[in-house]
């Protein structure tokens, strides 16, 4: 086993060996330029990017033609969020989101409050879920979209997409699903879940970084948006820019496979997931589950551990286990997750949280040291703290 154990998979995944391999002739011998109509390089670069569009839709089952290509998640949030609210501003102003979302998510909306939007940032209730009344409740005729992610990235919480949708299509709102952390995790279905916008990105699902995708529905409605890029007028004037091809070759690669093996690799992470969970359980006194466990994706686990810093745990197992905490290292201070505050955590529960996120390569044996070094480590910071 090698030391450190890497249990950060929602920060990031390693490349699949596959994925790789599909990339790299896309760095050099097939060089093209996927928008070059006047030699072969450049059809060949097309064919890949073509090729990778279809694998993306098979995987959200989608059309090809629906499917945009952008830097990453954070882009293609930017460009729905922000392209819808230029599209739809003769309609109205008002956006609908949640307070546990992503922070390009969060951001965005925030920029756009100071452009004129007006902005509802619903509550999340203990187990991380939103109340469908209450959604209800703050449409008005001025709402021109909703904003909810499908699953979270710090607690895994899976929430209630299909109803959601159900609600947004009654009031003939378009509806964003963030769904960075659920595809390739669990079942993402944009014509049964009725989604109109989805992000993703490759880096979250064994591709590589700085590549993604956005789903743009283009019937039963057929979406609108302002471009936020301007330039040749790439990916239907959506997203212009010379395309990423050997990027979009390894997320189509990795969309590919990720279909293909999500039902077996879910099932196998999840009882890893489980086994680390209950190992807590069973050995750790004073510890608790931070958000739904129902609704939660499979491999994620965030708890927090009483009377146990999380900083200081992490630091004492820095060469043992890659781990995150429920705080944003961005400032001096360590400000306190505003996800794990929108559940209702206080400070202390807050600042005692970690996030272990599995992945394909975890194995048992990781997980059975894991279990072991944490169980040792809480041990001996709580009794430093009692003398
Ligand atoms: C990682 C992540 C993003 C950002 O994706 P990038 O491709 O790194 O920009 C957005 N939303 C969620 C839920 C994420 O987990």
């Amino acid at each position: 086993m090698k030391l450190p154990i890497y249990l950060d998979y929602n920060s990031t995944t390693p490349v699949d060996p596959r994925v790789l391999e599909t990339m790299l002739p896309y760095f050099s011998e097939k060089c093209g330029n996927a928008a070059s109509k006047t030699h072969r390089f450049g059809w060949v670069a097309e064919e890949a990017v073509e090729n990778a569009r279809e694998k993306v839709a098979n995987l959200l089952k989608a059309e090809p033609s629906e499917i945009i290509f952008t830097s990453g998640a954070t882009e293609a949030i930017n460009l729905s969020i922000k392209g819808v609210f230029e599209a739809y501003h003769t309609k109205g102003n008002h956006i609908i989101t949640v307070s546990t979302e992503h922070k390009a998510v969060i951001d965005c909306c925030k920029k756009l409050e100071k452009q004129g939007a007006a902005v509802t940032y619903l509550p999340v209730n203990r187990e991380g879920l939103i109340d469908l009344k209450e959604l209800e409740n703050v449409i008005s005729d001025k709402t021109i979209l909703i904003s909810v992610m499908f699953a979270n990235n710090e607690i895994g919480v899976i929430q209630p997409i299909r109803e959601i949708a159900e609600i947004a299509h009654k009031h003939n709102l378009t509806f964003l699903s963030d769904a960075t952390q659920a595809a390739g995790k669990i079942k993402v279905d944009v014509q049964e879940q009725h989604i109109d916008l989805m992000p993703l990105s490759a880096h979250k699902i064994y591709g590589p970084k700085g590549v993604g995708a956005l789903f743009v529905r283009r019937k039963n409605p057929r979406v609108s948006l302002v471009a936020q890029m301007d330039g040749g007028g790439h990916e239907k004037n959506l997203r212009s820019g010379t395309l990423n091809v050997p990027g979009i070759a390894g997320l189509g690669k990795a969309c590919e496979i990720a279909g293909k093996e999500l039902e077996s690799s879910s099932k196998r992470i999840q009882q890893l997931r489980d086994r680390l969970q209950s190992g807590f359980q069973k050995n750790i006194p004073g510890i608790k589950i931070n958000g739904s466990t129902t609704h939660r994706l499979p491999n994620t686990l965030n708890v927090s551990f009483k009377n146990v810093e999380s900083h200081v745990l992490m630091k004492k197992l820095i060469n043992e286990i890659a781990m995150a905490s429920g705080s944003a290292c961005t400032s001096a201070v360590p400000e306190p997750s505003y996800v794990l505050k929108a559940l209702g955590l206080d400070n202390e529960s807050a600042y005692s949280s970690i996030r272990f996120s599995l992945g394909k390569l975890t194995t048992q044996d990781e997980i059975d040291y894991a279990v072991k070094k944490v169980i040792t480590e809480v041990e001996e910071i709580r009794k430093a703290v009692v003398h």
